[in-house]
């Protein structure tokens, strides 16, 4: 099935969503509906399956049970092209996973010629917009090392961005980061979800999810407890839980 994306056609569409490692169920039965231009903020305890919820995301945890449609495709169809989905969703981890051997360039140019089939001419183009677009573009040369990690997260933020996704996952962006490198990827990411992005970030920065967020989820124990507008559900938790971990963070 090939589906057209619109306006109407949610982004991500996750309906009882459960994952287990052994016995271990670390989600248990999760529904989250996300359309285009959405920016969902997941927050909550360490533990509680942030991460394997993003990774199942774009199936690099295979769920127990439940669904998973990308712009009205069936993720966990066995005949679907999984990879051209995947291809439509861009992620960014906590560790920045950049190649360092390679030029900030090369980062940004090797996905888009070996997977998107791009011409060389063409990557670099891509990649010297997004660059531009993260504030980089004086670091087209230099290797990753030489950068700092808040730079080198805007690199991989603008690696992925290179691929021309239609949404981006975030895992913990600025988790790594020293707390004086946190505001320059925020602000990109803010500058993203302005540009009409379809986001789903988990994070601890409560001032982002209250500004940039259009919906606060929070889990404990792999479900969603609580759900809404940030700036309700952070000056007003209605769940004990909820009020628990916010008094700890707020
Ligand atoms: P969070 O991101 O909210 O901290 P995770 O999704 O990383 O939570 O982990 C949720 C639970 O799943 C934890 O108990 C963790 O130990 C377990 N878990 C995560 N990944 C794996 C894995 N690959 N194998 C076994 N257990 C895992
Ligand atoms: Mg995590």
């Amino acid at each position: 099935m090939t589906a057209t994306p619109d306006a109407a056609t949610p982004a991500i569409e996750i309906k009882g969503l459960r994952k287990s490692f052994g016995d271990n169920e670390v989600l248990k039965g999760i529904d989250i509906t996300i359309m285009p231009g959405e920016v969902v903020c997941v927050v909550g305890p360490s533990g509680s399956g942030k991460s394997t919820l993003l990774r199942t995301v774009n199936l690099l945890e295979e769920p127990t049970h439940g669904s998973i449609h990308i712009e009205g495709v069936d993720l966990l169809d066995p005949d679907g092209d999984v990879d051209k989905v995947r291809t439509r969703i861009g992620m960014v981890f906590q560790q920045f996973n950049l190649f360092p051997h390679m030029t900030v360039l090369r980062n940004l140019t090797i996905a888009q010629e070996k997977v998107l089939g791009r011409k060389r001419s063409e990557a670099r183009q891509v990649a010297l917009e997004m660059l531009e677009r993260v504030g980089l573009s004086d670091k087209v040369d230099a290797h990753p090392g030489h950068l700092s990690g808040g730079q080198q997260q805007r690199v991989a933020i603008a690696r992925s961005l290179s691929m021309n996704p239609d949404m981006m996952l975030f895992d913990e962006p600025t988790s790594a980061l020293d707390p004086e490198l946190v505001g320059e990827v925020l602000a990109v990411m803010q500058d993203l979800a302005e540009s009409g992005m379809t986001m789903m970030v988990v994070t601890h920065e409560m001032g982002f999810a209250r500004e940039v967020g259009s919906r606060f989820i929070f889990m404990d124990d792999g479900a969603i407890v609580e759900e809404g507008e940030p700036t309700t559900v952070l000056a007003n938790p209605r769940e004990p839980r909820t009020q628990a971990f916010l008094s700890k963070v707020l």
